[in-house]
């Protein structure tokens, strides 16, 4: 399909490899991108490299940042005993939003999905493990309250549980199927406050 010549060619086919772009939408992004003034095409590719090569996984927590710790792991205000598992970092930033979580966080990027080939070693369960002392209490799961996330919470339980440490998994007042990130504020509130023992 190499109706446009080399150059708008590789760039349809790197938006193209996007998710959610399809071929359609890679077209008109690529000559949306040829339109636009060399000073706003500059500063589209220097924010791509930047964030590429300033954002890494916080070496305790593997959220994204650009600090390593991240701010919330180095924050000697929060409650660095408890830990919430969540599957994604949008999903903290929910659980922020609600003011009422002071513990630090895991994040696992992914929950185990044997429908599409993800197993434990493809998310960041090692991590959580390595992390687990005499200084942690509590390991909250609040994965997603689907079939992934409920398998993912069971999964790692088991693997807490011989070391010792309180394992609670959120309450279902989150409607199944339902991603954490779009769960109003109240509802996570809620689901935090009444986790139970696993
Ligand atoms: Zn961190």
């Amino acid at each position: 399909m190499n109706y446009y010549g080399n150059p708008i060619t590789r760039l349809i086919e790197q938006l193209a490899g996007l998710p959610g772009i399809g071929g359609k939408s890679a077209q008109r992004l690529a000559f949306h991108i040829i339109h636009m003034p060399p000073e706003k095409v500059e500063a589209l590719a220097q924010a791509i490299s930047d964030a590429k090569k300033q954002v890494r996984y916080c070496s305790v927590c593997c959220n994204l940042t650009d600090d390593d710790p991240c701010p919330v792991c180095a924050n000697p205000k929060r409650d660095h005993s408890t830990i919430m598992v969540v599957e994604d970092p949008r999903d903290m930033a929910a659980y922020e939003r609600t003011r009422e979580y002071y513990g630090v966080y895991h994040i696992l990027h992914g929950a185990i999905s044997p429908m599409t080939g993800v197993g434990p070693q493809e998310i960041h369960i090692a991590e959580l493990l390595q992390r687990i002392d005499e200084n942690v209490q509590e390991v909250i799961l609040a994965t997603n309250p689907n079939v992934e996330g409920e398998a993912t919470a069971m999964y790692i339980s088991r693997l807490l549980k011989p070391l010792g440490v309180k394992v609670t998994r959120i309450a279902n007042g989150v409607p199944v199927g339902g991603d954490l990130e779009y769960v109003d504020q109240v509802t996570l509130s809620r689901a935090l406050e009444g986790r139970r023992e696993l």
